[in-house]
């Protein structure tokens, strides 16, 4: 079964709304094994809408519709569709009760332009919308398709997706088309190009499907299963999991909504380990993302952004000779701003950071983008340098990144 989504409104074109409704739906679709492969944006133009959904009838069994229901003249999705299907629109008496009512408990006369949102189809049926005036509407096509037809805002659309849409969807598709299900696996430290050398093989296979998607200082890898059902659909992604986890070992740090600085905390507190981090270009980006995390106090305990060499000195104990000798930017200052936050922080751990973020301050020795950072804990003090491409703000996070992962693969090795 193929479903497709109609966004309606010119707002929406223009960028003054994001469209956050299509993404939602689109998310609980594979649940019910219901494909997508388009979506589509139209303003609010009759003719334009027209055009829209006779090309997705064309191809989809199953059209949403997302806005446009409103009571003014540029609200035309229902009266559109209603047209394409060749069906009639009549007053529903239960919305239109609905709406009078919803207008007399906010103490305000119904405009009559109101009564046109409670129409509904004369073969389909009816949504009903208890949070607004406007209800839904499920159209049938001759030839046994459906336009099912919902509210733009967010506090109307979501619940009739879930009150509604999904037991409509439950009851017409039913279980034998099977289920798709997806997991993401996470990658830092490693290129998308050496990701998908790595795994080459994989990426032909068909059941499941694993697809790359790179993102600023990380990979993902999406797994995507069709099955009979949620049994065999994790099966099936269990086992390319395993697959893919061979090939790129611990470069895979987490599944789905997991994040880097969720692992490093997580496994900072199993451990009972207390980390401190001293840091100069990220500007206490690497700070701010561990406390992004609840419990991060249990491990956390103070972060230094030590940006210019008096606070390297004075707060980190750097000394001034390394500074004259390697400059800020060197392995020698990144090893001494972290043994110095460890020992005057009094932590088990501290990370630091220095390098040049540009997009000035850059010199042929020592390009923009280059980047050092260093870990010591009781085991010693490791170090690593970096060379980052990409703006200001896109060194910074790469930075942040590569700490982060530092730290996790040291906690890895370092049990
Ligand atoms: P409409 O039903 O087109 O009159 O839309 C009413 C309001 O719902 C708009 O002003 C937007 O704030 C919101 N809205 C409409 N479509 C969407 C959408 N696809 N995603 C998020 N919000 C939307
Ligand atoms: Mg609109």
């Amino acid at each position: 079964m193929r479903a497709e989504i109609v966004s309606v409104g010119t707002e929406l074109l223009l960028g003054q709304i994001v469209d956050t409704n299509a993404p939602y739906l689109s998310r609980l679709l594979p649940d019910f094994g219901i494909t997508m492969h388009h979506r589509t944006t139209v303003g609010d133009n009759e003719s334009r809408l027209t055009e829209a959904l006779k090309l997705a009838l064309s191809r989809s069994d199953i059209v949403f519709t997302i806005g446009g229901l409103g009571p003014t003249q540029d609200d035309l999705t229902k009266e559109t569709v209603a047209k394409l299907v060749g069906d009639e629109m009549v007053i529903d008496e239960e919305s239109a009760r609905h709406m009078r009512e919803f207008f007399a408990a906010r103490g305000i006369e119904m405009p009559e332009n109101n009564l046109k949102q409670a129409m509904g189809p004369v073969r389909g049926k009816i949504l009903p919308n208890p949070l607004g005036t406007a209800p839904g509407a499920v159209f049938e096509t001759e030839s046994g398709k459906a336009i099912i037809v919902l509210p733009g805002p967010p506090r109307e659309f979501i619940p009739m997706v879930c009150e509604r849409v999904l037991p409509y969807l439950r009851e017409r598709v039913g279980s034998e088309s099977g289920i798709i299900r997806s997991r993401i696996l996470r990658v830092v430290g490693l290129g998308e190009s050496s990701v998908e050398d790595t795994i080459k093989r994989l990426l032909k296979s068909t059941n499941p499907t694993v697809a790359p998607y790179a993102s600023l200082g990380e990979v993902q890898l999406r797994i995507t299963a069709n099955a009979a059902n949620v049994v065999e659909a994790d099966k099936l992604i269990d086992e390319m999991d395993r697959r893919i986890v061979e090939l790129l070992g611990d470069r895979v740090f987490g599944r789905d909504g997991q994040t880097l600085e969720q692992v490093v905390v997580k496994t900072l507190v199993r451990r009972g380990l207390t980390l401190a981090l001293a840091e100069s270009c990220t500007g206490g980006l690497i700070a701010n993302r561990i406390t992004d995390i609840p419990g991060s106090s249990a491990t956390f305990m103070a972060g230094v952004v030590s940006y210019s060499n008096e606070a390297k000195m004075n707060i980190l104990g750097v000394d001034e000779r390394l500074l004259i000798e390697y400059g800020a930017v060197s392995e020698q200052t990144a090893r001494s701003m972290a043994e110095g936050a460890r020992r005057k922080l009094g932590v088990d751990v501290a990370v630091s950071v220095t390098g040049i973020a540009g997009p000035a301050g850059g010199t042929p020795e020592k390009p923009i983008g280059l980047v050092y950072m260093a870990l010591a804990s009781g085991a010693g003090t490791i170090a690593q340098r970096h060379q980052f491409a990409g703006t200001r703000v896109d060194v910074k996070l790469r930075s942040s990144q590569a700490a982060l992962d530092m730290l996790r693969t040291f906690l890895a090795v370092n049990t």
